[in-house]
């Protein structure tokens, strides 16, 4: 089994369902008492979040990009950034280091891709929905027509994200505006939904998502698994 290097923290909410969709895959997959090798470096969110708000994310890129080298150096094995939105800054990533990284736009558009959807509309945190590197991927490599809700919903779940799920606040009353945002997706004429931020699966989830969703937590996760293991993909959507 190879060691996956988990870049975590951003924030450390998702990251726990992260540490435990790959330790219950492992078990899944190998029984008993296995569990995965995990090389783990949570960082402190407050300066990324910063970093972020501030459009440092040159620095951000820096930073992440040494914490990958020294998992690197520790013995990991692929590096898996556990956030959507800091995959703006993939690249700096990839090129420091020496190893595979495991895109989380790509895991969950070759999901997308085999389910036969094509038009995914995408719940995240504003930079993940406004900005091309996550949509424009979603289109050019994989041609998928991404969708994305209108100004007031999407200030609506970036807010919501990083004022209560980043900090584990867990609400009925957010939990209902992420249903509402997705109806209206819908009714927009997206064909799936994806959970493009790593903490938007604490409110929505198979049972009250009005669309077939894609949980790039889980999908992620899955995808290091099988990259541990040495299993080829299957088309099996992540639930
Ligand atoms: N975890 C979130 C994401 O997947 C948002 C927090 C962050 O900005 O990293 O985008």
């Amino acid at each position: 089994m190879k060691v996956i290097g988990l870049i975590g923290g951003m924030s450390c909410e998702s990251t726990a369902h992260y540490y435990a969709r790959l330790n219950g895959r492992v078990r899944e997959a190998l029984g008993g008492l296995h569990s995965a090798e995990i090389l783990m470096w949570s960082v402190d969110f407050a300066p990324i979040a910063q970093m972020q708000a501030e459009g440092r994310w040159e620095e951000a890129g820096v930073r992440l990009a040494a914490i990958a080298r020294r998992l690197e150096g520790a013995g990991a094995e692929v590096i898996v950034l556990a956030t959507n939105t800091m995959h703006k800054v993939a690249d700096a990533i990839e090129t420091a280091i020496g190893i595979p990284f495991l895109h989380i736009a790509d895991a969950t558009a070759e999901k997308i891709r085999t389910s036969g959807k094509r038009k995914p509309a995408i719940m995240a945190t504003r930079f993940t929905m406004e900005q091309d590197f996550y949509t424009g991927r979603l289109r050019e490599k994989f041609g998928l027509d991404a969708i994305t809700p209108d100004e007031a919903d999407r200030a609506l779940v970036h807010q919501i994200i990083y004022d209560e799920l980043c900090v584990g606040r867990v609400t009925d009353a957010s939990r209902a505006v992420f249903v509402d945002v997705a109806r209206r997706l819908k009714a927009k004429g997206a064909d799936c939904l994806v959970l493009g931020c790593t903490e938007v699966g604490m409110l929505l989830n198979g049972g009250n998502s009005p669309l077939p969703m894609f949980d790039t937590t889980l999908i992620h996760a899955d995808a290091a698994v099988n990259f541990a293991l040495g299993h080829v993909p299957t088309a099996q959507a992540a639930e």
